[in-house]
């Protein structure tokens, strides 16, 4: 089919959820992907911070054919091999006792949103179902991840939201304590606020939120979905604070393109999930628990792709300091590794489409956030090659 026919179709058959770019992308390979008329672009959104690994990585592509060919699909009313593996993987590597999987982030949110409240009830038992989420945070679409989510815009139309949720403002440690009561169960936060803006909080928060969390009999439950599988120079960003959390809730870069979302969570916690108490269809479907299996492999067993990660972000964000000082409406640019951010004071949208014409896929948060998030493989070169072109565009203006 020709583009054009394919975007008429996308646009009376798809429901109009999605900005979309009028890109119809066919085919990846590397830090590469390419569109239905044979053009190439350098990826630098990454499905949004999913291809860690860069599109089609082989050893990733093995292990899906290899397990198509085997088993897709079984009831998790029985074992399958690749979920425990996979469970066996993310806990021998992390804090974790244990792992729940479902299929996205959202979803891994909802699984904290649900054992948390048990927790209180159940393990504690104790009137604790309270949970305190961030202003500017975004944790996911369905209503519990929405309501966890502390933007009114994104919550237009929705009410009423989920009961039982407190918001206050992020890096802001008096606010959390000012918030806990005896109906609190849980703080629920991102090392870094991603769709909010690329927020960076002060070196020590989550040490401080770790700290009321012992204090009060509180769980710390960590949204990684965007930060997590070496995105920011570290396996999970919370490890840059020595800290760890009770639940980790993880997606996105956990399959490598293959939909996977998981909860890990430290045994105290994990025990107030008892059977009946929460599941999935395809929670843990062998297929992606496969995918997830070998790119988890490959980032844990090679020893330059996360490493790499922070001299690459410190690269990045100098070049762009760089654009910073030169062009006077940059407002900020901030990130860690390889989750970066540039502000402007005007909105990202026409940077974004100059990008693609030039052949560079970036994203725009916030209205007035440019986004990075190549693949964790991107090159200093490929990034220079973006400065070069950013340089240009800013210079028309
Ligand atoms: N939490 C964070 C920090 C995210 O960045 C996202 C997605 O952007 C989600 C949760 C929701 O994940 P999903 O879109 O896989 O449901």
């Amino acid at each position: 089919m020709i583009t054009n026919d394919m975007l008429a179709d996308s646009q009376k058959y798809i429901m109009n959820t999605y900005a979309r770019q009028p890109l119809v992308l066919i085919k990846g390979r590397g830090t590469r992907v390419f569109d239905s008329d044979g053009r190439e672009y350098i990826d630098f959104v990454s499905g949004v911070a999913v291809n860690n690994l860069g599109h089609c990585h082989p050893r990733v592509v093995v292990a899906l054919q290899k397990q198509a060919q085997r088993l897709m699909h079984v009831s998790n009313h029985y074992q399958n091999e690749p979920q425990i593996n996979l469970a066996k993987a993310l806990v021998t590597h992390s804090f974790a006792d244990k792992a729940f999987f479902c299929n996205s982030g959202t979803e891994a949110i909802e699984a904290a949103i649900k054992l948390a409240r048990r927790y209180g009830r159940e393990i504690l038992k104790e009137d604790r179902y309270e949970i305190i989420t961030m202003r500017g945070s975004f944790h996911g679409r369905t209503l519990g991840a929405l309501t966890a989510t502390a933007q009114e815009r994104l919550h237009k139309g929705f009410e009423p939201l989920l009961p039982g949720f407190q918001y206050v403002p992020y890096n802001d440690i008096a606010a959390v304590e000012a918030a806990v009561n005896d109906h609190s169960c849980a703080i629920l936060v991102e090392p870094i606020q991603g769709e909010g803006g690329v927020i960076v909080p002060s070196a020590g928060y989550l040490r401080a939120l770790r700290e009321i969390c012992d204090r009060n009999k509180l769980l710390l439950l960590l949204d990684e979905i965007q930060t997590g599988m070496g995105r920011t120079g570290k396996l999970f960003a919370f490890e840059h604070d020595g800290i760890v959390p009770d639940v980790a809730a993880l997606a996105k870069g956990l399959g490598a393109g293959m939909p996977i979302g998981a909860l890990i969570a430290n045994e105290k916690t994990a025990q107030a999930f008892t059977p009946g108490s929460h599941g999935s269809t395809f929670g843990g479907n062998p297929l992606a628990c496969a995918a997830a299996l070998a790119s988890f492999e490959t980032l844990i067993e090679d020893d330059i792709i996360i490493p790499a990660v922070e001299q690459l972000g410190r690269h990045f964000l100098g070049g762009l300091a760089n654009l910073k000082k030169k062009y006077s409406f940059v407002r900020d640019v901030r990130g860690k590794g390889l989750l970066i951010g540039m502000e402007l004071d005007f909105p990202g949208k026409d940077v974004v489409t100059a990008c693609i014409k030039e052949g560079f896929l970036i994203n725009c948060t916030m209205e007035t956030v440019l986004r990075f998030m190549p693949p964790l493989i991107i090159t200093e070169q490929e990034i220079d090659q973006l400065l070069v072109t950013l340089d240009g565009i800013f210079a028309k203006r």
